[in-house]
């Protein structure tokens, strides 16, 4: 078989975008390819999707935090997905459509804050009640005051929805689908899925498993996407940019530590018991952040955080945070709406 020599292989890995399928093939060859590149070349490669401006401004109506709960609903998608038919996997995804989803929503309507839900499309397609029960359950974004630590009733708030956002057709790993008109092709399916589900197009965009192939920044900003939450490079609300140009779509940043999936999920397989553990690192993540008049947001998956004891923890968490003065619960698109024009900020 014939091989490319190394030198070849370098120079493809090296050129912005570089396939995935490049950077591979030179890793297998060569086990540390970003030694033989030159400063260009490492600039192409870092910055094709990278951080512009930082968005930060004052919060609406004196609030002095945002907090955002956002919830991969992905189920049993990324096992499907791989053609895994394992049977314990496939029903501990379907516990996030049988009681997880309820009972967090069950939950965030007690406290009355809304939250953002990134949906695979096909697993809508499989539990389309799920769809009806975030809508259904739609509550108000409220700024609380000093004295109102108690829960606010939706009630006494203006109605206003949960967001529901676009996470990949099947969670499909798009680096290692690894084909520009195929990835194409999902992403138009789940937007078209979920705006004919939910009656609106979505204009928020998370990459199954938080993973950008090298076309899927071009392709979000092609299908006008208001904002994107799968990197993760600031505190901050952020500018992206492409290839050192400016997006006009707004990041709004995860992080693994504020998410419930390396604590709860199948790789952590039961070594951390104790929810109270992860309560104190969320809380820690949110003081900071308060302090600072930042960003908060929390990434779960109601396979994993629709528990018993993790939603409990989670609602404990939501009424420390409602004790505070000054925090603005919204869902993501409203943060994004609310940072988006300081872009154009001078
Ligand atoms: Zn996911």
């Amino acid at each position: 078989m014939t091989r490319l020599p190394i030198a070849a292989l370098i120079l493809l890995a090296a050129c912005a975008p570089a396939p995935p399928h490049a950077a591979n093939d030179i890793t297998r060859l060569h086990p540390l390819p970003g030694t033989q590149l030159s400063v260009n070349q490492l600039k192409s490669q870092m910055f094709h999707v990278s951080a512009g401006r930082r968005l930060k401004g004052a919060w609406p109506n004196g609030a002095r935090v945002a907090v955002g709960l956002s919830f991969d609903v992905d189920n049993a998608t990324a096992t499907l997905s791989t053609g895994n038919l394992d049977s314990e996997i496939l029903s501990r995804g379907e516990y996030g459509a049988i009681d997880g989803l309820p009972r967090i929503l069950r939950m965030l309507d007690r406290q009355g804050v809304p939250a953002s839900f990134f949906i695979p499309a096909a697993s809508a397609v499989l539990h389309p009640e799920m769809i009806q029960q975030i809508m259904g359950t739609g509550s108000a974004s409220s700024v609380s005051s000093a004295s109102s630590a108690a829960p606010v009733t939706p009630s006494s708030v203006s109605s206003v929805a949960h967001e529901i956002g676009v996470h990949g057709w099947i969670h499909e790993r798009l680096p290692l689908l690894n084909d520009e008109h195929e990835e194409q092709r999902l992403l138009d399916l789940s937007i078209d899925t979920l705006t004919k589900m939910t009656g609106k197009r979505p204009v928020g965009y998370r990459a199954p498993s938080w993973k950008f192939s090298a076309w899927t920044m071009g392709q979000v900003k092609a299908a006008g996407f208001l904002y994107d939450s799968s990197l993760m490079a600031s505190d901050d609300a952020y500018e992206l940019l492409l290839d050192g140009a400016p997006t006009g779509v707004v990041e709004l940043p995860i992080e693994r530590i504020l998410d419930d999936a390396p604590y709860f999920g199948s790789n952590a397989d039961g070594s951390n018991p104790s929810v109270g553990d992860v309560f104190e690192v969320f809380q820690s993540e949110f003081d900071v952040a308060y302090g600072e008049g930042g960003l908060f947001l929390l990434t779960m998956h109601p396979h994993l955080m629709g528990h018993r004891s993790r939603t409990a923890m989670l609602e404990k968490l939501v009424q420390y945070i409602k004790s505070k003065p000054g925090v603005w619960f919204a869902t993501h698109e409203q943060i994004a709406n609310h940072v988006k024009p300081l872009m154009a900020a001078k």
